[in-house]
């Protein structure tokens, strides 16, 4: 379902919050800015995401407009029509702004070196291939001739669906069969570059016959194995193991072929990929060194090279340190770019020969911030104990025990204090499993080792230095906030390599978020939790939350998602496909180009191979053989089959209105 160009509520003017000038403490009592620094926003969040005076997260899609859009205002709007959360929200004007500034970070690096090649950037469509982000890649990109970049045949047939741009180039990775390799071929001949990468030495025999059956001349590149390797969780992707790539030998056979059938001015482009979300700046000087060489000796063998195309893993900042942490970036885009030039400039005028077109396939700093998931908190598991009352004079020692000890907590003898809680709990538990025990003293000794726990916790927050054994003690005694949606289709990388990603609530900035909370999702998975979170330093495993009221929901940001999250979620516990919704500043106020309805429970039913009017005529046959043998009543029967029949067609997650 789509519907187009709607405008909704209007945008605001509201001026972000001041920064503070360096040595002032800053007041005591909680403010906007307080929460700026608490969630680190000015860090990742710049310049699309800042706070606004009224204490809810804005958005600023296009950071040369002095115009913002309030998130809370607009999740409530969309709210309103129906839109019913976990809703995905994509900024166009972000993606935009994204595909600017890489490009004229580019530009301005090759008028700085005075480089004589041209700079052609590619979108890797693995990223996100959503048919409207693909689209506003394109239209986006179209004034810089921004191409597309295809890591298997289902993506070169979206890539040859777009592009009309003439000069923008396809280039072609992966895995490839005959077939990937005649349709680029075929494609050449429409008004694209087509680039058939070898990744693999043997697909070299595959290009001979697709290029002797059709009489049509490769574009052809190589990806190179270089020995610089990125750094983090993808830095396999480089070294003498990788995957992909041809090696130095490799290479030379390569020429060695082409050369023998007359074919080697076909090899006009060098690629690598050292990995995504290289944090650091050196791992790439270092690649841009080698492979800059490598171009130059290709060229010098006779190859007619004409672009050096430096793949991907220009990184981003997730938790907005600016340091070569694993979740973050210690360089910008625009000394990406100035590393990028001077490398090949340097080469190329060293080795006297002609400088290439250079191509960058940045895909996560592309895609990442132009999305947003808003989702609700819909309930809390707060573990509080206050101050326990004293045990009976004939309760069992064990008890008086454990609060004498909750009783003796100061600040001097925390860790003691610990060790002589945990052995009485031990101890209190040892004997109840000999029956010296009662179940209800169990339970009494229990709360009063929570107490004790409680009670240290408060004391240790408050200390310099936290003694390792006390260090988990704000796990476990965090609350969990249970929150509608699910971490694996959401944020599957959250869960399955522990990325970082920035969450924080919308709304409420103004107050103090006097809870520290873990996230918990409505899958009935245990690993479906966030318990780790971006800090200034490091990484914390709570996260700083309002207190949940009555009649107010409460809801929160997962930001820079726009990055791999959507593809690589997964059907678990059959939530789907969440609402996703386009919005574009406009004339006056916002609008909604797109929406794109999440899944309902009949479509993803579907996709596991489930007919639902079979399932409802199933279900309707035991109810009545229930009516017969008298187990239910009509009435009874009625609304099983209307709960059964309606809860097919709507969202998968849960609903506001139960
Ligand atoms: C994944 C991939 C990219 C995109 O990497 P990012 O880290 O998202 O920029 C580019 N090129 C190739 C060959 C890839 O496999």
């Amino acid at each position: 379902m789509e519907s187009s160009q709607t405008t909704l509520g209007s945008t605001y003017g509201r001026s972000p919050v001041p920064m503070r000038p360096v040595g002032d403490p800053g007041p005591q009592v909680w403010s906007v800015e307080r929460s700026a620094e608490l969630y680190q926003i000015r860090g990742w969040g710049e310049p699309y995401f800042t706070l606004n005076s009224a204490g809810n997260v804005e958005v600023r899609p296009d950071p040369a407009q002095d115009r913002g859009i309030d998130l809370y205002s607009l999740a409530l709007d969309l709210k309103a029509r129906g839109l019913d959360l976990p809703v995905l929200l994509r900024f166009s004007d972000i993606l935009r702004d994204r595909i600017r500034g890489l490009n004229e970070a580019f530009a301005k690096a090759l008028v700085e070196y005075s480089y004589a090649g041209a700079y052609r950037g590619v979108y890797p469509v693995k990223v996100n291939q959503q048919r409207h982000i693909v689209e506003e890649v394109v239209e986006f990109g179209a004034p810089w001739g921004y191409g597309l970049e295809a890591g298997s045949k289902p993506e070169l047939l979206i890539a040859l669906a777009h592009g009309r741009e003439s000069g923008a180039l396809i280039i072609c990775n992966g895995y490839k069969d005959t077939k990937y390799i005649e349709t680029a071929l075929l494609a050449q001949r429409f008004d694209k570059q087509v680039f058939v990468v070898l990744e693999r030495i043997e697909e070299l025999d595959l290009v001979f016959r697709a290029s002797e059956k059709l009489g049509i001349l490769p574009m052809l590149g190589v990806r190179a194995k270089l020995t610089a390797k990125g750094v983090g969780p993808w830095a396999d992707s480089a070294g003498d193991r990788a995957k992909f790539g041809l090696s130095a030998s490799e290479i030379v056979d390569v020429v060695d072929r082409l050369t023998a059938r007359g074919m080697l001015s076909c090899l006009q482009l060098l690629h690598f990929h050292i990995g995504s979300q290289v944090s650091s700046i050196i791992p790439i000087k270092n690649a841009m060194r080698e492979a800059s060489n490598i171009f130059v000796e290709l060229a010098k063998m006779g190859a007619n090279m004409r672009f050096l195309d430096v793949g991907g893993g220009l990184a981003v900042d997730y938790d907005g340190s600016n340091t070569d942490f694993h979740a973050s970036k210690n360089y910008g885009i625009q000394e990406y770019a100035y590393d990028v030039v001077s490398a090949i400039h340097e080469a190329c005028t060293k080795g006297s020969v002609a400088e290439p077109t250079i191509v960058t396939e940045a895909g996560r700093a592309i895609c990442a911030h132009q999305s947003v998931l808003i989702f609700e908190v819909v309930g809390s598991n707060d573990l509080h104990f206050g101050d326990p009352s004293p045990p009976d004079p004939n309760a069992h020692a064990i008890l008086k025990g454990l609060y004498d000890t909750y009783k003796n907590v100061v600040p001097k003898n925390v860790q003691e204090a610990y060790h002589d809680a945990s052995q009485s709990k031990e101890e209190a538990q040892s004997l109840f499993k000999f029956g010296y025990l009662s179940l209800r003293d169990r339970s009494r000794a229990e709360c009063l080792y929570w107490g004790c726990c409680e009670k240290i916790l408060g004391l240790v927050r408050r200390m310099r230095y936290v003694p390792e054994e006390l260090q988990s003690l704000e796990k476990v005694l965090a609350s969990i906030y249970y929150c509608n949606f699910s971490i694996f289709r959401s944020a599957p990388d959250s869960w399955a390599i522990d990325q970082l990603f920035p969450i924080m609530p919308i709304h409420r900035l103004q107050q103090e978020p006097t809870v520290r909370a873990t996230l918990a999702d409505i899958t009935c998975d245990s690993d479906g939790t966030v318990d780790h979170f971006i800090d200034r330093e490091d990484v914390k495993q709570v996260l700083e939350l309002h207190p949940l009221q009555q009649d107010e929901p409460y809801l929160l940001g997962l930001f820079l998602n726009g990055a791999y999250q959507e593809i690589l979620g997964d059907l678990h516990n059959l939530f789907g496909d969440t609402n996703a919704v386009h919005v574009r500043l406009g004339e006056q106020g916002y609008h909604i180009t797109h929406v794109v309805k999440g899944d309902s429970v009949e479509e993803v039913l579907h996709h596991v191979q489930y007919d639902p009017e079979e399932m409802i005529e199933r279900v309707r046959q035991q109810a009545e053989t229930a009516l017969r043998a008298g187990q239910i009543s009509l009435p009874q029967l009625r609304l099983l089959m209307r709960h059964y029949a309606e809860s097919l067609g709507e969202y998968t997650y849960l609903s506001s209105d139960d």
